[in-house]
């Protein structure tokens, strides 16, 4: 009786992907710059959308665009059966006048691509094009998840109750990646924590309610400014005695509203502000608490409060074993040294939460601060400023490739 040896076949190495997406970086850039070039926002992206549709094409794929929204998905299939793994990059810019000079600036007045997301619809694309070269390799299939709206208008939300995520049970989704890229770190390096990475952010819209009268005569009339300037601070001492300070919330009262000139006593203060919180346990106390100070000192001086707390995006959590994963991947990738955990959340929020609240996954922060400009310095994300080092891309689109060469390896 003979036996057939087996042999263990050696994992292709990552270090080629970064060489291949490197020479991709002509076609990277080039989609990048003409999305720069007419950033759209909202829902509504069709520019944007007719754009992606036509590269996945170029790809040989097959787009499926949104019903409700523009957004794109598209499938690379493996040659193996296997689970999904969404990879996803939003498309939406921000109002925003554009003043970096570059000479691809934005031709939209008023718009621009300040937080990025064209650089992320162009890694997932060069992520793409990596991955249908390699279709052999995976054992499952990527869906390509690009979603306009999420600069606050939830378009992942609408991708998810289109039913993005309703595959056969053999083929379910049991992963989900996402990058995004960042001046606050060095190009090239990968952030990223287990756990909360970003927070919840919840909306607060309040009317103080009193009586209006002359600025003479305030015993005549019932002036919410000085109930308005009391909601505002104890909101602020709430926080620091209420809030234990290693499950940490912000509020910002960063809008108020009252009042029209120096003799008059008005009826009404509005005033909006911001909830961050990267707990559902703490995000639930400071709306209870928020809404106890308001009514409470509104009571104590006979005014009335009406506090609307709007509902925003959870709180993004890294499932910490696919984050261990990642961390590994970008190791082999990059090196060790650029792969850097986070050593806190940051108290910014994403919609890419309501995919992770579904499929476990992680999102990381792609570096693309040159090295030698000051970090103090250089104009952040959202900044009319920003300029994203372009070399971080193809770091961005080897790692989209890279982590779904893994995932879905089949082993
Ligand atoms: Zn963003």
């Amino acid at each position: 009786m003979t036996t057939i040896p087996t042999v263990p076949v050696p994992r292709a190495p990552l270090s080629g992907l970064l060489a291949d997406a490197e020479a991709l970086m002509p076609q990277i850039l080039d989609l990048r710059r003409r999305l720069h070039r007419r950033p759209e926002i909202g829902l509504q992206l069709p520019e944007t959308q007719a754009l992606v549709v036509a590269e996945l094409e170029k790809l040989g794929l097959t787009p499926r665009t949104g019903t409700t929204v523009s957004s794109v998905t598209a499938v690379i299939e493996g040659a193996r059966p296997g689970p999904t793994l969404v990879l996803r990059a939003d498309m939406d810019g921000l109002p925003v006048g554009e003043e970096t000079g570059l000479a691809f600036s934005s031709e939209v007045t008023g718009a621009m691509h300040a937080c990025g997301h064209d650089t992320h619809v162009a890694m997932l694309m060069g992520g793409a094009r990596l991955l249908a070269a390699r279709r052999d390799l995976l054992a499952g299939r990527v869906l390509l998840m690009f979603q306009p709206g999420e600069e606050g208008f939830g378009g992942a939300r609408y991708m998810l109750d289109e039913g993005m995520l309703n595959l056969p049970a053999a083929e379910a989704a049991n992963a989900a990646f996402a990058i995004h890229i960042s001046t606050s770190y060095l190009t090239g390096t990968v952030n990223l924590r287990p756990g909360p990475e970003m927070a919840a952010a919840d909306f607060i819209r309040l009317a103080i309610r009193g009586r209006g009268g002359h600025a003479s005569a305030p015993f005549a009339a019932l002036d919410p400014i000085p109930v308005a300037a009391e909601i505002v601070l104890a909101l602020q001492a709430m926080v620091t005695r209420r809030v234990d300070v290693f499950d940490p919330a912000v509020v910002t009262i960063s809008h108020v509203r009252g009042g029209t000139t120096n003799n008059i006593i008005p009826e009404t203060v509005f005033m909006q502000g911001t909830i961050r919180t990267v707990s559902e346990a703490t995000r639930a106390a400071v709306h209870a608490d928020i809404r106890r100070v308001v009514d409470g000192i509104c009571a104590a001086h006979g005014a009335t409060g009406e506090l609307e707390i709007e509902i925003g995006y959870p709180v993004t959590v890294n499932d910490a074993a696919f984050t261990a994963f990642v961390t590994s991947v970008g190791a082999e990738l990059v090196g060790r040294d650029a792969v850097i955990p986070m050593a806190a959340p940051i108290m910014g929020a994403e919609d890419f939460s309501l995919v992770l609240q579904r499929v476990p996954g992680a999102m990381v922060f792609l570096g693309a601060r040159p090295p030698g400009e000051d970090p103090d310095t250089t104009p952040a994300n959202h900044s009319n400023r920003v300029v994203y080092h372009e070399p971080a891309l193809a770091v961005g689109a080897a790692l989209h490739a890279a982590v779904a060469l893994r995932h879905l390896a089949g082993d």
